[in-house]
């Protein structure tokens, strides 16, 4: 039996109704089995990663308490995915729901199919800010979220990152 852990969600989409997709895929991550949701961000708009021909992204993070193994935690990330019908036709490209396992506990994980603490969470305005709000205190690889922040390099504030306010 696996002791409850907390976990945390970054969750993405840009195309189809983004924010119905993230709003839709936070309650659905609420009726996922052994996980109760104890906390989710605002809904944060983002400059597109890679080819920039493409819509704006929103964001949002998550925290869920599991009994989940980690495994069977993406398991679930993934069937949501697939649930939002998917479409992804390049690498970095449009999608209706990106469901990324950011945290699992202390957990450092690195295995073919999945490596935790996401690799690319502490580079990313989009996942530390509202991150931030939920968890302000948390650590990622021994430093505070604000210290990675500070660290983006970015011509922009936070990467263009702007929080929705009136969605
Ligand atoms: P992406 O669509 O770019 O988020 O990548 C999905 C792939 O990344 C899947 O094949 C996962 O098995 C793998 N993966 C590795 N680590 C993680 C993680 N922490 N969260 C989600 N997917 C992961």
């Amino acid at each position: 039996m696996i002791s409850v852990q907390l976990a945390y969600i970054g969750l993405g989409s840009n195309i189809a109704s983004p924010i119905e997709q993230v709003r839709q895929a936070l309650s659905e991550l609420a009726t996922l089995p052994l996980c109760r949701l104890v906390a989710s961000s605002s809904i944060y708009a983002s400059r597109p990663v890679g080819p920039q021909d493409q819509p704006d992204f929103i964001n949002a993070v998550a925290a869920l308490e599991t009994r989940l193994s980690p495994l069977a935690l993406l398991d679930q990330l993934q069937a949501l995915e697939q649930q939002h019908r998917r479409q992804r036709q390049r690498h970095w490209g449009p999608r209706t729901l990106d469901l990324d396992l950011l945290l699992y506990g202390d957990s450092q994980i690195n295995t073919p199919r999945l490596s935790v603490p996401h690799p690319h969470m502490t580079a990313r305005a989009f996942v530390l800010a509202p991150l931030a709000e939920i968890a302000p205190s948390l650590h990622v690889n021994q430093a505070p979220l604000s210290a990675w922040l500070e660290r983006i390099d970015s011509p922009h504030p936070n990467q263009g990152l702007k929080r929705l306010t009136e969605v």
